[in-house]
């Protein structure tokens, strides 16, 4: 299913990538995860037909006026839990684009328990080349409680499907749900990266309005993580899957009109910011890890870094600075923004030069 990372694809810019979302709100599902309330979140009321496709897809191709690489996403829903005859309906105009070299990708997302060779092999005639499941957790206790439908047999089954194909393979996780624990979210990630996705997402779980999990919370059986708890978690699960080559394009839902309503997000982890706060996290770690190790009580260091990586190595208001300054007493700090890596930093101090990678911090 296309889960809640539908909320953050409108109009998203990953890299160079261009996305169309197409919302198709609940389509396909058989039952109701707790957790989730896709027409409230996507506002979405139209009917999702060819001819809406269609036309979305130009009103999106006629605004963007420089080179791109432009995906149709179809999000929000069970895709391939729709029958075959309604998947082809919406994959036609998609792909009559993608014939004619207008767009160059098409993506879906599913739950794992609605894939088959014959789905795989309908998906690719149209040219799907990117498959998204919503496996939230590999835990059958957690997949129950939040009413998945499925267990992570059917995870496993759908993998093994995917991966006698060319398609990409995303997975998204959902740490936080009822029943959920630290050690089953490591034991989930651990399960995960044996599956080897293409790509990993993260949404810690939150508390929407006219959900399953809304009751529950009200009648106190379920207490979502809090913000810091959560921006720790994920922080680990970032790091466990980057560790081992596996991108994690997105922590967090992005911000928009719809989460940042309280009357929507009743509760939960929720932060406009949160996956810069993840990485953060991740740069006071690593960086208060390395300074424990140096003779630098009153003397300057300087910190050199990717300019997209400014904020979060300096943290919000500069939270990671001042707990530097106050932890290892240090007379300066001055940051650089030059030619590093994103995540990598350099730091000058003592007359030497050493250079740091978030993704070998050892200790967190
Ligand atoms: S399968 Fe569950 S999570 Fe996915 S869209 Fe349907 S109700 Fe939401």
């Amino acid at each position: 299913m296309g889960d809640l990372e539908v909320i953050h694809f409108y109009y998203e810019v990953i890299m160079k990538n261009y996305i169309i979302p197409i919302f198709i709100p609940h389509y396909g599902c058989q039952n109701q995860c707790v957790f989730c309330n896709q027409h409230k979140i996507t506002a979405m009321q139209t009917d999702v037909t060819a001819e809406f496709i269609n036309e979305t897809i130009n009103r999106h191709l006629s605004g963007i006026n420089k080179e791109r690489h432009i995906e149709v996403a179809f999000y929000g829903g069970s895709f391939t839990a729709l029958n075959i005859k309604k998947q082809i309906e919406l994959l036609t105009p998609a792909y009559h684009f993608l014939k004619n070299d207008k767009i160059h990708a098409i993506r879906i997302s599913t739950r794992p328990d609605c894939i088959s060779k014959t789905i795989l092999d309908n998906l690719l005639k149209y040219g799907v080349s990117i498959i998204e499941l919503g496996v939230q957790s590999l835990d059958n206790q957690v997949l129950a409680a939040s009413q998945r439908g499925h267990n992570k047999e059917s995870v496993f089954t759908a993998v093994q499907c995917i991966r006698q194909t060319n398609l990409k393979l995303g997975i998204q996780l959902m740490p936080g749900l009822p029943k959920d624990n630290l050690l089953q979210m490591m034991n989930t990630v651990y399960q995960t990266l044996k599956l080897k996705p293409d790509f990993v997402r993260i949404y810690p779980t939150l508390v929407l309005v006219n959900t399953k999990l809304a009751t529950l919370f009200y009648e106190k059986q379920y207490v979502p993580l809090d913000l810091d708890t959560a921006v720790k978690y994920c922080a680990i699960m970032k790091l466990l899957f980057e560790r081992n080559h596996i991108p994690v394009i997105r922590v967090g839902l992005q911000a928009t009109e719809a989460l940042d309503n309280h009357e929507v997000v009743i509760a939960g982890p929720y932060h406009s910011a949160f996956g810069e706060m993840v990485d953060m996290y991740l740069f006071n770690i690593m960086i208060s890890q390395f300074f424990e190790g140096l003779n630098i009580k009153g003397k300057e260091v300087i910190i050199h870094h990717h300019v997209k990586d400014t904020s979060k190595v300096r943290g919000m208001k500069n939270t990671n600075t001042n707990t530097w300054y106050r932890t290892f007493q240090l007379q300066n700090i001055l940051f650089k923004q030059d030619s590093m890596k994103i995540g990598q930093i350099e730091v000058e101090c003592n007359g030497e030069q050493y250079i740091l990678n978030l993704n070998i911090i050892s200790n967190i």
